[in-house]
């Protein structure tokens, strides 16, 4: 990628960050950090370039095989409620799609693991946080619904893919006073976001309000 490409000519211009900050404070965002982290993000760099001039408007934009990269005011609710019991050490993420909230997550985490089902998605998102070095992330090409590969506690974990029904093997990888953000189906078309706490006593629910993510789909591609 050229120096001018990097730097995301016309992308980065003071004007632009701020119109999408004050697009989050009206969606209820007013953590501090989480609102600088997506103002200061190059989201454009996450997406193709014919869709760079949309980068910061805050909607889901394509990003190939029929995924979506998701909207600002998501990843930002998400993870803002992933700070309400402080940082996490360690974060599983499922779904890295193009790495977007992956990024965000390093900035908010000690170490995050994300997991793509679909390879060329892996691939692209890998090299990209690379190339923007991005450190304390280890990714993964495989089914998220399995979990983690080799088995570790994580204090958080994300899903950006709608299931079902939370899959257990994700649950058996939550740390104990760890949380599992997950949209999850309600039967029909309609989403809502969940956060799981794992208590000593079993999991506590909050519910997080409407959200519109593409499904959890099992096996990879
Ligand atoms: N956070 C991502 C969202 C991408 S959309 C971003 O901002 O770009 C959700 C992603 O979840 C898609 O890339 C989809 O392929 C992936 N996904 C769906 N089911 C999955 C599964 N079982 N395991 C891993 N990834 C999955």
């Amino acid at each position: 990628m050229s120096e001018a490409a990097l730097a995301g000519i016309g992308m980065t211009s003071r004007r632009t960050r701020l119109r999408l900050q004050a697009q989050l404070q009206a969606a209820g965002i007013d953590h501090p950090k989480v609102l600088g982290l997506l103002r200061d993000m190059p989201r454009h760099l996450f997406v193709d370039t014919a869709l760079a001039s949309r980068a910061y408007d805050d909607v889901a934009l394509p990003i190939g095989y029929g995924q979506t990269i998701s909207r600002p005011s998501v990843v930002a609710r998400m993870s803002q409620a992933l700070l309400a019991d402080g940082e996490p050490a360690r974060v599983l993420e499922i779904g890295t799609g193009c790495g977007y909230q992956t990024a965000i997550l390093s900035q908010l985490a000690g170490e995050v693991c994300s997991i793509e089902r679909i390879e060329p998605l892996y691939r692209q998102a890998r090299d990209r946080l690379v190339r923007m070095r991005f450190a304390g992330i280890r990714l993964h090409h495989g089914d998220g619904t399995l979990g983690w590969p080799q088995a570790l506690d994580f204090d958080a974990i994300l899903l950006t893919a709608a299931p079902v029904e939370v899959p257990p093997a994700l649950l058996a990888q939550l740390a104990p006073g760890g949380r599992l953000i997950a949209p999850v189906h309600e039967g029909g078309a309609a989403q809502r976001l969940r956060k799981l706490v794992r208590t000593p006593q079993g999991y506590e629910y909050h519910d997080l309000g409407e959200v519109n993510f593409v499904p959890l789909l099992e096996g990879t591609q």
